[in-house]
Formats: structure tokens, sequence, C-alpha cells
């Protein structure tokens, strides 16, 4: 629990309306049963509750009890269910030192004639009366029901960092007892993807298998992972351009029972690291394994940011395209994918870009408009500065018969990418200007 609301409760200074707001699996909830421990706790030290007393559990679990009750917004949306509630909440607690807490998860989805019904409630509320709105879009409240939320005390909760997650996850396991490899960490961090409670419920996962360890064998097994070799030994059929293993390499994933699906998500990750390993070398920021990364370096270095950038965007052009998850043959589509992957030609000039693109070569006139291609480089020059409302240039005619481009413009790839990419895609149009 936060020291702001510690010390609200050690201080007897709690408000009776609270905004918690922010992404799924980030604490919110859990934060509001803390309070209705803290409030509630016979044994309470320095506005923390026990956690274990008689009062605590219950609420802990989650199960409502008279003083402190849970309810999910979206199925008691309604005024009727408002006006319930509003009448529920006059009653005092069960004992004169105690508060009533109610807890009503995804609140953005009560309705504006709720939310009326509930005002009253807020704006004069009983006596030891705590009310606390969760909600993953408070944007939504504040449309419906804005005079509710400037009569909260609001609490916003962010993703928390990956590196936060590990050390949490870490001090947990080392308190029960369990003994955990530094990857197997990572991995469980990455894919919670800032959500604690993700991660714990990952961690809970793999250990009711896997008993008093965490390796990263098991995260990657029960999980359904692939494993970060495998990603390595596609990054390195791809510096070597060699076609021919692809075969065995698609072979080699089928036979191990490896999700398709599975596999093209950390694919993404895996074409990022590239990367940044290529932008940054040695950079952490690249997240592969220590033992791995002298063999990712030597892969990335093969090639150029621009052919990482054309890997990444194929990758999730296919991934998009959902076809892994219909076909009855994932095989063959995953050859497709692999073989494009790896057998992609470097990077092409801007001249073949424009070309491509239908626009005016560059010897002889001057092209009327500036095409995407000098649209995204001049950007760069203007670097973090937002360009004036251009007037928007009329798109250029695809030329069918000469576009070697993919069809594709870099402006449109760069979109599509990751907005951790906002560095690269700087260092990329240079490339593409050069
Ligand atoms: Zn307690």
């Amino acid at each position: 629990m936060g020291s702001t609301l510690r010390s609200a409760v050690e201080g007897g200074r709690v408000a009776h309306a609270y905004l918690l707001s922010g992404p799924r699996g980030v604490g919110k909830t859990t934060t509001a049963r803390l309070l209705a421990m803290a409030l509630n706790c016979p044994d309470r030290t320095d506005g923390e509750p026990c956690g274990v007393c008689a009062s605590c559990e219950p609420i802990w679990a989650g199960k409502s009890t008279m003083d402190v009750v849970e309810m999910d917004g979206a199925s008691n949306r309604g005024v009727d269910d408002a006006r319930d509630l509003r009448e529920r909440a006059m009653y005092a607690a069960t004992r004169e030192d105690r508060y009533r807490v109610f807890i009503l998860d995804e609140a953005h989805m009560l309705t504006t004639e709720a939310w009326n019904a509930l005002l009253k409630l807020i704006e004069e509320p009983p006596p030891r009366l705590i009310l606390a709105f969760a909600t993953t879009e408070p944007q939504k409240i504040e449309q419906t029901a804005s005079p509710i939320i400037s009569r909260c005390q609001t609490f916003e909760f962010r993703r928390v960092a990956d590196a936060d997650i590990r050390e949490r996850l870490r001090q947990i396991l080392e308190r029960e007892g369990v003994e955990a490899e530094r990857q197997a960490l990572r991995t469980i961090a990455a894919q919670a993807d800032g959500g604690v409670r993700d991660a714990l419920s990952l961690t809970d996962q793999v250990l009711s298998f896997s008993g008093d360890s965490l390796t990263s064998r098991d995260v990657d097994r029960i999980l359904g992972l692939v494993p970060e070799e495998r990603y390595l030994e596609l990054l390195e059929l791809m510096a070597a351009r060699d076609r021919a293993g692809v075969f065995e390499y698609a072979k080699g994933l089928l036979d191990d029972g490896l999700d398709p699906a599975q596999f093209l998500r950390g694919l993404g990750e895996a074409l990022r690291a590239a990367m940044v390993l290529k932008l940054a070398p040695r950079s952490d920021l690249a997240a592969v394994r220590d033992d791995l990364r002298d063999r990712f370096q030597v892969a990335a270095d093969a090639a150029s940011p621009a052919d990482w950038m054309r890997r990444m965007a194929a990758a999730s052009d296919f991934d998009a395209s959902g076809v892994l998850g219909r076909t009855a043959r994932p095989r063959i589509h995953l050859e497709v994918l692999l073989l494009r992957l790896v057998s992609m030609e470097s990077t092409v000039s801007l001249e073949e870009v424009l070309s491509a693109l239908g626009a005016p070569r560059m010897e002889g006139h001057d092209p009327p408009e500036p095409g995407p291609v000098e649209r995204s480089a001049a950007k760069t020059a203007a670097a973090a500065v937002p360009p004036p409302a251009a007037k928007p240039a009329p798109e250029p005619e695809l030329d069918r018969g000469r576009v070697t481009f993919e069809q594709v413009s870099p402006e449109a790839t760069l979109k599509k990418l990751d907005p951790r990419f906002a560095a690269a895609k700087a260092i990329l149009d240079l490339e593409f200007r050069d």
C-alpha cells in the first residue's frame, strides 16, 4: 500500500471516495483491499494491516463481508443497482470502530443514471463509509460523471518496469525458499508486460509444476514459450542467408510441438533484439540471454538496420494477417515467412523507393509535391518538433510494373513499429535518405 494511504489510515484522514485508475493487473483492487483491511484490522501497525487476522483474511481473499463489499461495475451498472448500493451503504458498520468499504471494480461501466444515484452518497457520505472506484478507463467516468471525479481522491497506477517486477519476484521467491534463475524471472517479467498480478500468477503456474525451483527451461516449457536459442538459430540462418536451412528449422519447431502462433509472437521480440544490438551494440535493451549475447551480436551485425526493420515489418504483417490461426497447414505458411525473412535482399535505395511509389525521377524536373519518403526524411530533420498541418499530398499512384519495395512505403512500415523504436526511426530515415 502506498505511503500516502498508509499515513492517511494512521492519521485517521481517509477520504470518503477514491478513484483508482490504471491498466489491468497493476494493483488497483489490491490497493482498495489493503485500504479496507488496514482500516478494520485490530492488529494494524503503522497503517499496515496484519493480513492474517479474522478481519483481514476474507477481505484479502476478495470475499464480501458485512463491512467490506466488492462489486463489479460491469454487472451492476444500472440505476437500480446504484440505488441498492446507496441503501446498503447507509447501514452502519458491524462495530462502531469499523469502516464500511465498497469496492467497485470496472467503475467506468456504470451508466450516467447510476452515477447520479450515487452522487448524493458521495456528496454527503454517512460517517465511516468509504467508496473505492477502480477503473481502467477513467476518461469514460470523466465523460459520464465528472462531478464524481472531482469529489474523489485519485490515484493513478502505472505499469511496473520489468526490472522492478523481476526484483519483486526475486524477493518473494527468496522468502519462499524458491531458487530462481535470472533468465526465468526475465521471461516471466516480459510476459507479464508491466502487470504485477500477471507476473505472480505466471510464477504460480510454473511453480505448480516445477516445485521449488524456477528454471528458464521450466518457464519456457510450462508457459509454452519458444526457447531463445531457437530464435538465435533463425537469426543465424538470416545472417548466412541459408535458405536450405529453413526447412530443417521449421520441421524442428513443429516436431517439438511448439505453437506456431506463440513462435510468431517471440519472433517479433527476437528481430527487435537484433535491431537494438545492431543500432546500439551490447545494449541491455536488447533483452537477450547473457550466455547468448555474443552470438546474437554477431548475427545482428550481419545485416543493416533497414534490413532488420523490413524483417520486423514482414513478421508483423504476417502476424497481423492471422493466417497461422486459421490454416490447417501451418508448416507451409511458416516456411514461406521464414524463407522471406532469410532471403530478404539488402536495403533498396531511395531512388528505387521513389520510383516504386511512382514519384517523378530525381534527375530532370523537381517533383511537384514531396513523396512520403521525403516527408519522412524532412520530419527527421525537424527532429521532435511536430510538423505544421501540411496540406495532404495526393497519394501517388502505384506503378505496378516497377514496384520493388513490397508496395509499402517506409512511412507506413515505420508506423507499424512499436513506439520503442522512435529512436531507431530517426536513424533509419537517414539510412533511407542516403
Ligand atoms: Zn488484520
